[in-house]
């Protein structure tokens, strides 16, 4: 099962809606691989945070919140969204993919920021759509000079000691 949150028609986002999209995507992570590929991708996909309609959903603690940006920034901070965070690491066996199973059935790829299912997520990582996405991400780390890198930028090292 997957839930096509984000793939409605780009034709279909009206102006106010965009702006709003935009303000939520102001927040980037710049994450590095142990294959030290850098990918950059939006804080709220990193925190498999999701905008559902009126509300955020946290798909890994399963909690909505009002669609209000200072909610969605300070449940990033929660202890338990960091212990879950830390529970669900992306697979290593998917790779620069960056997906986290989320929970016995589900996935979540923060590439293209969807809940796929585990049965699911090895097709789900090859097919044309997540790709572009997947590209887009590599892009923009490459795109990324230093100098440039707005203050709101987070680097993440996921080159963790096993
Ligand atoms: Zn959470
Ligand atoms: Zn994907």
């Amino acid at each position: 099962m997957s839930l096509p949150l984000l793939r409605q028609p780009k034709t279909q986002v009206t102006l106010q809606q965009r702006t709003r999209q935009s303000q939520y995507e102001q927040q980037f992570i710049i994450l590095t691989l142990k294959s030290s590929i850098k990918l950059v991708v939006t804080s709220d996909s990193f925190h498999c945070i999701v905008n559902v309609g009126d509300v955020f959903k946290c798909v890994l603690c399963n909690t909505n919140m009002d669609a209000e940006v200072e909610l969605k920034e300070y449940h990033k901070t929660l202890a338990e969204h960091h212990r879950l965070l830390k529970i669900y690491p992306y697979l290593e066996e998917l790779g620069e993919n960056l997906v986290r199973q989320i929970d016995s059935t589900n996935c979540f790829c923060t590439i293209c920021s969807i809940v796929t299912s585990v049965h699911y997520v090895s097709r789900h990582v090859q097919n044309d759509e997540h790709m572009r996405e997947l590209n887009k991400a590599v892009l923009r780390a490459e795109t990324y000079k230093p100098c440039e890198e707005p203050p709101n930028v987070n680097t993440v090292d996921l080159n963790n000691k096993k």
